[in-house]
């Protein structure tokens, strides 16, 4: 089939995420990516500044997660996980338990982001079942977070950014208190805790847990915030009996400059979730770690079992991805070449500092994000982004990116360059 006549079938029956169905955004036809290229099949090829959607932190068409794969495919594909266990999932589990804050030592793999918040919910709620204590029934968040598309994990998305004010009604209430203001690189200041700590005195009894993106709240406004907010949140949590939960699906692996962007404020949740470059966004794959608390008081309590297992559980093609991805991060001097992006980023994006169509600037490990005062026009844009050579991909006000770490001097160079011609016309 012609270019053409694919893409009008694509955009008579293939729905795209958050696009009509009817009049879609315009999509781009890909014929093969390697590297930091994702070549369309037209021909041009596009520098990716996305990762698609922080995953891809290795590169496309890696040959060492390409090599993994195919090994694994000639054992199995896939087995169910129900009475049956096998070496990928049993490796990956313990990856997972040596790199992440030492009290989680329990996996629970899914298959997707928002699946594994939702099973971190689900894991809160269950423990204050267990403690006979139902009435801890609700979450606190921060506003401008995002956990994902599913229902519950919709519940504690932003009302506003978070893309899902339609099922406001329907949706579980939980408690809402405003993003901190204190910025990642501000002089603390404390004040962002004052209604917190009210919010706690008045309803513990009522809060299962406090769940939040640490550090970074990406899809739902790019902001990094005061790693002192994230420890006294810590702390509030322990003094109130409140868990923590922490996304760490778009932050974990290195993006924020450390392995876990909660490791800039030495916290330790009660459960974390992972997802996205876990793989090293070679396939859909999840995990939800708990600390031992949490796992024996569900299991000492009836029923005994945490109520999920999802078919694909522990897919063995994903965990064994997702063991080659984590042994590549970690055989090289990651930090070094994050901290690098993060300083060239800094270096050639604050130039347009005194640019009077832009509001804010920031920079945090391998992520860069332009604020501008409008919002931008997203298919008008997204053109010129492909014409110029770099896939880059805005939403609202914000055009930001968060490259393989892979990205090259030069080819950092290249995307800086075409944000800033494109955002000072
Ligand atoms: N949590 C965070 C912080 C995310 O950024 C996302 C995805 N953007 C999710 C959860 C949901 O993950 P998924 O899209 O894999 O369901």
């Amino acid at each position: 089939m012609k270019i053409d006549k694919l893409l009008e079938f694509d955009k008579k029956h293939i729905w795209h995420p958050y696009t009509s169905a009817t009049n879609p955004i315009p999509s781009y036809l890909v014929k093969n990516a390697k590297g930091v290229y994702i070549k369309l099949q037209n021909g041009k090829r596009l520098i990716d500044g996305m990762s698609s959607w922080w995953a891809v932190i290795h590169g496309y068409n890696n040959l060492v997660l390409n090599k993994a794969v195919k090994k694994q495919l000639k054992k199995m594909s896939h087995v169910m996980f129900g009475g049956i266990s096998h070496k990928p999932a049993i490796d990956l589990a313990e990856k997972l338990i040596k790199i992440s804050p030492k009290n989680l030592k329990r996996v629970f793999f899914s298959d997707s982001g928002s699946v594994a918040v939702e099973i971190a919910m689900k894991m809160a709620l269950q423990y204050w079942y267990a403690k006979q204590k139902t009435d801890k029934a609700k979450f606190v968040t921060i506003r401008k977070g995002y956990h994902g598309d599913t229902w519950h994990a919709m519940s504690v998305c932003d009302p506003d950014t978070g893309m899902h004010h339609i099922f406001q009604k329907q949706l579980p209430k939980q408690f809402f208190v405003d993003a901190p203001k204190c910025g990642f690189y501000d002089k603390w200041n404390d004040r962002d805790l004052i209604p917190i700590r009210k919010l706690f005195e008045q309803k513990h009894n009522e809060i299962a847990a406090f769940i939040l993106e640490p550090i970074v709240q990406g899809t739902g406004g790019m902001r990094f915030y005061h790693p002192n907010f994230l420890k006294e949140i810590s702390n509030l949590c322990k003094q109130y009996d409140i868990l923590l939960i922490l996304d760490e699906i778009a932050t974990g692996f290195g993006r924020s400059g450390k392995l876990f962007a909660c490791n800039h404020s030495n916290v330790m949740p009660d459960i974390m979730c992972l997802g996205k470059a876990i793989t090293g966004g070679y396939m859909s794959f999840a995990a939800t770690l708990c600390s031992n608390k949490i796992a024996k008081t569900i299991s000492k309590s009836s029923p005994s079992v945490f109520m999920h297992g999802p078919t694909f559980m522990a897919n063995p093609l994903a965990c064994a991805v997702a063991n080659s991805s984590i042994d590549l991060l970690l055989s090289y001097n990651w930090k070094k070449k994050v901290k690098k992006i993060e300083k060239q980023l800094k270096k050639e994006l604050f130039e347009l500092k005194s640019n009077k169509n832009i509001q804010d600037i920031r920079v945090l490990g391998a992520i860069g994000v332009i604020e501008m005062k409008e919002e931008v026009n997203m298919v008008e844009i997204q053109k010129e982004f492909v014409s110029k050579g770099v896939w880059i991909r805005p939403f609202g006000k914000l055009i930001y990116i968060m490259p393989p770490y892979i990205i090259s001097k030069k080819q950092l160079t290249k995307l800086t360059g075409v944000m800033k011609q494109v955002v000072s016309k």
